[in-house]
């Protein structure tokens, strides 16, 4: 079996990191529809989002939260996204989506309606360049490390 997620997480496939612990990794989408857009994904090979453990799926929300934030700052969307469609690689994905209208995730650039049917298909968003995802991902990276606790517990 081959997944490419699970080669990324070993790092035995490249990928423009934000964010890396021991439960999730964030990284560049290769075909941004937008500028900034990136993935949470667990570190485990686990097909369907709804199969994930409570604490990792709340953890991949956490760390998509933090990065989103940095979403906004960094690439001013008029709303970021959070998509999780489950289709394309069958490794469970959170897409963080810097939003540039509100038809964004309906345009053709991520998904089109084929007869009767919505189609995820990233046939008509060109591949970004290495050069220009490793910027993004250094622009976003240290935005997913928790706040530090302002005392208490
Ligand atoms: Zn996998």
């Amino acid at each position: 079996m081959s997944c490419i997620f699970c080669e990324i997480v070993a790092r035995r496939a490249p990928a423009s990191f934000v964010h890396e612990d021991e439960l999730v990794v964030a990284f560049m989408t290769l075909q941004p529809t937008a500028p900034g857009e990136c993935l949470v994904i667990p570190r485990a090979h686990v097909d369907h989002f709804t199969d994930l453990p409570d604490t990792t799926a709340l953890h991949i929300m956490g760390v998509a939260q933090r990065i989103g934030r940095r979403v906004r700052e960094v690439f001013r969307p008029e709303r970021v996204g959070f998509l999780v469609h489950g289709y394309g690689v069958a490794h469970a994905h959170l897409i963080i989506v810097p939003q540039q209208g509100p038809h964004h995730l309906t345009s053709d650039r991520f998904a089109r309606i084929v007869g009767d049917r919505v189609v995820f298909d990233l046939s008509r968003t060109p591949i970004a360049d290495r050069s220009v995802l490793d910027a993004h991902a250094r622009l976003l990276a240290g935005s997913a490390e928790p706040p530090p606790r302002d005392g208490g517990p």
